[in-house]
């Protein structure tokens, strides 16, 4: 299942932010736990549903605070099991040599953040497979202690949903379809069939965006019929889309492996000195200093400034223009990305996209070249039609790093891909 991050996630590795809005769990066998703050909502509903709703129906004539003690208790128990699923996820990771980062519970379920893909297909089979297996033998388990526990009102009852809500996870989870672990499940035997990552990548994807589409049709509907719990359907389904795009557009961006930033820019860089006048800019614009909607300014010393988007320069009345400068005008707030030119361009997709489909190229402080969203597109559909770039699978320990993040160019980074979908539980589907 999907991480926190969605098709953003890679904004989201700064320790700073993750801080912010989670908090920490505790250490299970050397990994570091943490809970969104948005669990809290989840662990409300669930206790509220089981109080109000379920527990009152099947074990009738207690008390109310005796539904709430008992909703509450499982809804911890509950959080537990999802904790458990990840905690599998993170432990079989390990065994194949693959650092794990965190478990993150939230909103939508759970996260594992692994330090890079796995290796081989078994690896990736192994590790998808332990979470829904750990789901599945705690749904028997306390399907088990019902039976014990048959006759004892609440109790048998609470067991009962318990029971229910694992077997539940283990079989959601267990649907062919990315980011979902049988997804995982799907891409591993394709990997091994195709004997190509990306290919299969996609293919799980693409089941990933049907899966994401139908279910958010299917919440729909419920929800015109009168279902309010369509629009968590409609949300795991919206879920899912947005985190197989996100898959897809990575796979994309394998096919340019082996090739670095320096590779794709353009030379000389496509930017704007940011005290031009805005009549000066527009007397000189061609499609050499103008690559795509958006140019980045740089300052006397050559450092990047801001973005200057075409609506920014429509925004100038004409009568301005000779007296307004370009950073004047600029408006944008989004910060310049700022790459290194051995960076490799597989791992500048998506954060390309995120800052203004444009980025200034800086090496020695100097700006040596700009990259746009185009500039990647075009090399990867070249790429695809080619295979350039396929030969090795795309197997190395590329992702997406934080040294696409700061102002200034950073060097190369250690820490690989955060993989925002290695596993989950679903807290779905009550
Ligand atoms: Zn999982």
């Amino acid at each position: 299942m999907p991480g926190p991050r969605g098709h953003r996630w890679w904004k989201d590795r700064t320790t700073d932010r993750r801080e912010l809005t989670s908090m920490r769990l505790g250490r299970f066998a050397g990994i570091e736990a943490r809970a969104h703050w948005s669990l809290l909502f989840i662990a409300f509903l669930v206790a509220q549903l089981l109080a109000v709703g379920i527990l009152p129906a099947a074990a009738p004539g207690l008390p109310a605070a005796a539904y709430w003690l008992a909703g509450a208790a499982s809804a911890v128990v509950f959080l537990a099991s999802v904790l458990a699923h990840e905690l599998a996820h993170a432990a079989i990771a390990r065994r194949h040599d693959i650092p794990v980062e965190r478990v993150t519970l939230w909103l939508l379920g759970g996260a594992t953040e692994l330090g890079h893909e796995a290796k081989t297909p078994r690896a990736e089979a192994a590790i998808a497979a332990s979470g829904p297996i750990t789901s599945l033998v705690l749904g028997g388990v306390f399907a088990g202690l019902a039976a014990l526990a048959s006759g004892a009102g609440l109790l048998t009852a609470t067991l009962a949903w318990l029971a229910g809500v694992n077997l539940l996870l283990g079989v959601f989870n267990l649907l062919p379809a990315a980011p979902l672990d049988g997804g995982r499940l799907l891409r591993a035997a394709l990997w091994r069939r195709y004997g190509d990552w990306t290919r299969a990548t996609y293919a799980s994807a693409r089941a990933g965006s049907v899966l994401g589409a139908l279910l958010i049709a299917w919440g729909l509907l419920q929800v015109f019929g009168g279902q309010l719990f369509g629009l968590w359907l409609a949300l795991i389904g919206w879920f899912v889309l947005t985190a197989a795009a996100a898959e897809r557009t990575v796979a994309a961006g394998k096919r340019l492996t082996g090739r670095t930033v320096r590779d794709l820019m353009t030379t000389p860089p496509a930017v704007a000195p940011s005290w031009w006048s805005v009549a000066n800019f527009l007397a000189q614009a061609d499609s050499t200093l103008v690559r795509s909607a958006v140019v980045p300014l740089v300052d006397f010393d050559g450092s990047p400034r801001s973005l200057l988007t075409m609506r920014d320069l429509q925004r100038v009345a004409p009568d301005d223009r000779d007296t307004t400068r370009l950073r004047d005008a600029a408006r944008s707030r989004v910060p310049v990305l700022v790459l290194d030119p051995d960076t490799p361009a597989s791992d500048v997709v998506l954060p390309l996209r995120a800052r203004g489909g444009v980025a200034v190229v800086v090496e020695d402080a100097r700006v040596v070249g700009t990259l746009s969203s185009v500039d990647i597109t075009a090399a990867m559909m070249l790429a695809g039609l080619t295979d350039r770039g396929l030969t090795d699978r795309g197997l190395t320990d590329r992702g997406l790093t934080d040294r696409a993040e700061g102002p200034h160019p950073a060097g190369p980074s250690s820490t690989g891909v955060t993989e925002p979908a290695a596993g989950a539980g679903l807290t779905s589907n009550h």
